[in-house]
């Protein structure tokens, strides 16, 4: 192995320790600190929550619990079959 290679992993390695360091760092200020004082400005305003609609039945759901399935969103895992088996069968 090159010096040059061992330097860059090092490096590398260094740059994932320090990230990860402040990424601990960052998330113990927020335990100890009130939710007031540590939020962003970003995050002060309401912001609505990422909604989707499903692509089956139009039911509006958070991006977090939706299933994707073939470039679709849907509100179900049957409804990500169900439209799926519909798409495919020509
Ligand atoms: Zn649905």
């Amino acid at each position: 192995m090159g010096i040059v290679t061992r330097i860059l992993l090092i490096a590398a390695i260094a740059l994932l320790a320090f990230f990860w360091i402040r990424k601990m760092l960052r998330s113990g200020n927020n335990l100890e600190k009130k939710p007031e004082d540590a939020a962003p400005p970003e995050q002060m305003g309401e912001r609505p929550q990422d909604l989707i609609a499903c692509d089956h039945c139009g039911l509006h759901l958070p991006r977090a619990d939706a299933c994707f399935k073939q470039g679709g969103a849907y509100c179900s895992q049957e409804h990500a079959d169900a439209n799926s088996n519909s798409d495919t069968k020509d």
